[in-house]
């Protein structure tokens, strides 16, 4: 766990501050907070703030009661200054003090975290007068996006743990059930497997299918479905799964989805097989894209080919057309095309895969085929 948060985070992320001109990050629970001290706090009314000065020390400021909770944390063992505020207390205050005595002057420039509630941005910005407000995802995102050995090895646990749900997918989704109900069976497994939280279930069954961020409905699943299911959760020590297969329930599937089946799974290994340093996103999408289209389904291939993750289940790099950012050793992201027949049906294959020195590092490794359950 210790190698997952590692004690020179907060100086690595303050110095990546100060070359970004920022004078200071504050950042509220979420998966910033959780990168930066392994603590993973949660988001209520009452506030949780990082403060990392550019200069000076860095300061945790956290409800009283939830002091117990940080040094219980890997950032208990951190050699971070951790400020318990009373109930009657300001916390904002205490932000805005320390940032003034660390530096010695007012900030100028203070990044807060992306996903900082509004009404905490807003109190932020009344205790720091002056001060003009960023986005501390400008300074993080380099950092995020390239995963150390420790959290490769953290998301290959979550798409093994991921893997075995699939594998246990004739448990689940059998003709006569409805996909909540089966949706209902894998979010037990997904926790059974090595999750903390089931964080969605799509089950998408016939035309459902076609329906790319479907989730679940009360459709009763019939012989011969062609059934999308995208599913994930968080491990315990925050990092994401997320991994498609398409499955044919209790039934041969109509003909037409084992033609466009094949494409599809060319699309997808041409898309991963594609994924090595110095290759952008857009030629990765590309890759996927244009076996899609050559096979005649381009028009119903009908979003972005992946998305990075880590600690969040979507975030950079973006595996989309227009994304020239290179690859770099360590971006972890999905490659899941798929092809939606609206009205009919659809499918779907997703993996998440590392980019590595040489080429590629696929964290799921269950079989890709379309596979028929008994039914
Ligand atoms: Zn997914
Ligand atoms: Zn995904």
């Amino acid at each position: 766990m210790s190698s997952l948060y590692p004690d020179d985070r907060l100086t690595t992320a303050r110095d990546a501050a100060r070359r970004g001109g920022v004078d200071a990050l504050l950042m509220t629970p979420g998966a910033d907070l959780r990168y930066l001290t392994g603590y993973n706090a949660h988001a209520t009314e009452r506030l949780t703030c990082l403060v990392l000065p550019a200069e000076g020390d860095p300061l945790l400021v956290v409800p009283v009661l939830e002091r117990a909770m940080v040094a219980a944390s890997p950032a208990g063992s951190l050699d971070l200054d951790v400020a318990g505020w009373e109930e009657t207390e300001d916390p904002y205050a205490v932000v805005g003090t320390h940032l003034r005595s660390a530096l010695g002057r007012a900030p100028e420039r203070v990044a807060v975290g992306n996903r900082m509630w509004a009404e905490q941005v807003l109190r932020l910005r009344d205790c720091l007068p002056g001060a003009e407000l960023g986005l501390a995802g400008s300074v993080l995102r380099d950092l995020r996006m390239i995963k150390t050995s420790a959290e490769v090895e953290a998301l290959r646990r979550a798409g093994q743990a991921i893997d075995r749900v699939h594998a246990r997918m004739g448990e689940f989704l059998r003709v006569g059930r409805t996909e909540r109900e089966v949706g209902r069976d894998i979010a037990a497994a997904i926790l059974q497997e090595g999750h903390v939280s089931a964080d969605f279930t799509i089950v998408g069954s016939g035309p459902n299918g076609a329906s790319p961020h479907h989730e679940l409905s009360d459709r009763v699943v019939h012989a011969g479905d062609v059934v999308v299911v995208d599913i994930g959760g968080t491990t315990a020590d925050g990092y994401c799964s997320d991994n498609t297969r398409t499955y044919v329930c209790g039934g041969p599937a109509p003909g037409e989805v084992a033609d466009y089946y094949a494409v599809l799974l060319a699309a997808q290994q041409a898309s991963t097989a594609a994924v090595r340093p110095g290759v952008t996103p857009h030629e990765v999408d590309a890759a996927a894209r244009d076996v899609i289209t050559a096979g005649g389904y381009g028009e119903f291939f009908i979003h972005r080919t992946g998305h990075g993750i880590g600690l969040e289940g979507h975030e950079e790099p973006y595996i989309v057309a227009g994304n020239s950012e290179p690859l770099r050793p360590g971006m972890a992201f999905s490659i899941e095309p798929g092809i939606y027949l609206p009205g009919r049906n659809g499918a779907r294959i997703e993996d998440i895969v590392v980019c590595t020195a040489d080429g590629v590092d696929p964290l799921n490794v269950i079989g890709r085929d379309l596979v028929v359950l008994p039914g």
